[in-house]
C-alpha cells in the first residue's frame, strides 16, 4: 500500500469514520491489531492552564496533539527548533539501502498540531522551581505544567578522535545520524566489494534502539552473501553490555544467528577512541571478577565482585559505532536527572517509572528517550508512554493523583537479513509482550511478516498515527 493510501486510510479510520468501517479497512491491510482499539478517551476538560512541551519528536508531538484535543481552553506551546520530523527507525534502512533519505522525513511545519503555539527555538535553560524555560536569544517562557520530551543527546566527542562533522573519515560510520546513515550505505557497498575487517559496536551508555548497531552488522553480512563476497570479510561485534541481547525470550535465537553468520561477539567492550588515519579503534573491556575477601575482625570470608578494565587496539577496514548518549545538557544543568543509581551518570530524567511524573516536580511529566526509566529507548515504547503520561497530566491538572501505569513496553524490530526481522516486544521485566496477531506465531524467531511490518507499515503509522496523537 502506498504512503498516500495508508494516510487516507488512517485519517479516515482514526478521525472521521465510525469504528466498524475503519476496522474493515484496516483488516484488509492486515494491521488491525497493531493499530489497536483505542481506549475510550476522557472528555475534554474546561481547565485553563499553560503547558509547555519541550521537544516535538515522537513523544512531544503525540502529547501536544492529544493535549490540544483534551484541553481546548488551555495554551499549549511546543518548543523545538527542528525544520524536519525524522522517522529515525528509518535510518537503519537508509544505511542498508532499503529506503532513500527522502523517505524518512516530513516538514516539521506539516507535523505540528493545529491550534498549538510553536516556538521554533532551542531550550538553553530550565528553571523548574520558577516554572520557566529559557530559549535561544534569552527569551523566557513560563508554564503551569511541563512536558519534557527533548529526546537524547549524542555525545560524539566522548569517543576520542571523533566528531559528528568528521563522521565518515577513516571509514568510521554511524547510522545514529541522518547524514551518517547515507555515508554508511555508500561505505557498506564499497566494503562488501573490497573485503577486509568490519568492526561493529554499540556503546556503554543507554542508547536509543539498542538493536540498531546489531541490525546494520547483520545487514552488512547479508549484503556480502548476496553479492557473493562473504568469504573476503571478517566481521566482529563488540557490545558494551554483558551479553548480546538481554531479553531472554529473544536472546538465544539472536546469538544463534550471530554464530550461524560467523560474526564474533565480544561483551563488556566499547570504543574509547579512533585513529582515523591509521584505521585503528581503541577499545576498553571491563571484566567482573569474583574475589574471596576475609574480614580481619570477624575472620569471615565472603565473595565480592570487582571490575577490572583492560584496553586494546584493533585494526579495521570499516568501523560502525553508536556514540555515547545522555540527557541534553540543559536537563542535567536544571537538576532534573537522577542523582543516584545507574541512571544518574547520564542524567536521565528522574520520573516515576509507572506514572512518568517527575519525582521532585509534580507539574512535570517526562517520556521518550530522555526519561530515566529502565526500558528500551524506542518509539514503540513512546507509543505506549504517551497515553499514560497524558492521563496522568490531566489528573494532575484537575488536582487528582496520577493513576495510569506504564508497564515498560518497548519493541525493537531486529532486522536479521534483507527480508527477515526478529520482532522483540517486551516489558520492564523483560517478559515478552507480543502484540496480536503476531502473538499467534512463534515470535522467538525472525519472520518475513515482521519484515513487511518494519519496512512498509510502521513508518506511515508513525507519521499519520503516532505524531497526530491517534495511535
Ligand atoms: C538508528 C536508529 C534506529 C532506531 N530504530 C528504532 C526502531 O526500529 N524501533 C523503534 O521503536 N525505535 C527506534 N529508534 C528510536 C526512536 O527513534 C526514538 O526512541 C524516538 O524517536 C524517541 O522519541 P523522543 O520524542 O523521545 O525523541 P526524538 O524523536 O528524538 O525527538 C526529540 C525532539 O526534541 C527536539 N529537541 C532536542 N533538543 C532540544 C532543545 N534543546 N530544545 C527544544 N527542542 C529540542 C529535537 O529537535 C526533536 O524534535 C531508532 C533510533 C535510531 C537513531
Amino acid at each position: 500500500m502506498s504512503d498516500k493510501n495508508f494516510k487516507i486510510m488512517l485519517e479516515n479510520a482514526l478521525g472521521q469514520l465510525d469504528r466498524r468501517t475503519f476496522l474493515k479497512g484496516a483488516a484488509a491491510a492486515g494491521v488491525v491489531s497493531l493499530l489497536g482499539v483505542r481506549p475510550a478517551e476522557a472528555a475534554a476538560s474546561a481547565a485553563k492552564v499553560k503547558i509547555i512541551v519541550i521537544g516535538g519528536g515522537a513523544a512531544g508531538l503525540g502529547m501536544a496533539a492529544r493535549l490540544r484535543r483534551k484541553l481546548p481552553h488551555s495554551e499549549i506551546t511546543v518548543i523545538d527548533p527542528a525544520e524536519r520530523q525524522y522517522y529515525q527507525p528509518g535510518f537503519t534502512l537508509i544505511g542498508s539501502g532499503v529506503y532513500t533519505p527522502k523517505q524518512v522525513w516530513h516538514k516539521q511545519s506539516d507535523c505540528m498540531p493545529k491550534g498549538v503555539k510553536w516556538v521554533k527555538k532551542a531550550v538553553i535553560a530550565l528553571e523548574p522551581a520558577a516554572n520557566s524555560v529559557i530559549v535561544t536569544d534569552n527569551e523566557k517562557h513560563s508554564y503551569d505544567f511541563l512536558v519534557l520530551t527533548p529526546g537524547l543527546q549524542l555525545n560524539w566527542e566522548l569517543v576520542e578522535g571523533l566528531s559528528r562533522k568528521t563522521l565518515g573519515e577513516g571509514n568510521v560510520h554511524s547510522i545514529y545520524d541522518f547524514e551518517g546513515s547515507q555515508k554508511m550505505w555508500t561505505a557498506m557497498q564499497a566494503f562488501v566489494a573490497q573485503g577486509g575487517r568490519g568492526i561493529f559496536t554499540d556503546t556503554y551508555t543507554k542508547h536509543k534502539c539498542g538493536g540498531a548497531p546489531k541490525k546494520i552488522c547483520l545487514l552488512t553480512e547479508h549484503l556480502a552473501r548476496k553479492r557473493k563476497t562473504r568469504e573476503s570479510l571478517t566481521l566482529d561485534y563488540f557490545t558494551g553490555s554483558k551479553q548480546l541481547y538481554d531479553v531472554p525470550f529473544f536472546t538465544p535465537r539472536l546469538e544463534e544467528i550471530y554464530k550461524e553468520r560467523n560474526v564474533s561477539v565480544t561483551t563488556r567492550t566499547h570504543v574509547t577512541g579512533v585513529d582515523t588515519a591509521a584505521k585503528k579503534a581503541f577499545l576498553k573491556q571491563t571484566e567482573i571478577i569474583k574475589k574471596e575477601v576475609t574480614d580481619p575482625l570477624s575472620g569471615e570470608t565472603k565473595s565480592v565482585e570487582e571490575s577490572v578494565a583492560k584496553t586494546f587496539t584493533e585494526s579495521y577496514d570499516i568501523l560502525h559505532l553508536a556514540p555515547p548518549q545522555s540527557a541534553p545538557d540543559f536537563v542535567r544543568q536544571a537538576g532534573l536527572g537522577w542523582s543516584e543509581g545507574s541512571l544518574a551518570p547520564e542524567s536521565w530524567v528522574m520520573v516515576d517509572k509507572d506514572t512518568l511524573v517527575h519525582k521532585t516536580f509534580p507539574n512535570i511529566v517526562s517520556l521518550g528517550d530522555v526519561a530515566g526509566i529502565p526500558t528500551s529507548k524506542t518509539s514503540a515504547a513512546v507509543r505506549k508512554q504517551v497515553p499514560v503520561a497524558l492521563r496522568n497530566l490531566l489528573s494532575l491538572i484537575e488536582g487528582r493523583a496520577p493513576e495510569a501505569v506504564y508497564n515498560g513496553y518497548a519493541a525493537c524490530p531486529i532486522i536479521t537479513d534483507y527480508g527477515h526481522v526478529l520482532m522483540a516486544e517486551f516489558d520492564y521485566d523483560k517478559k515478552p509482550q507480543i502484540s496480536f496477531p503476531l502473538s499467534m506465531f512463534d515470535m522467538s524467531k525472525e519472520s518475513r511478516m515482521a519484515w513487511m511490518l518494519k519496512v512498509y507499515v510502521l513508518k506511515p503509522l508513525y507519521f499519520y498515527g503516532m505524531i497526530p496523537g491517534y495511535w
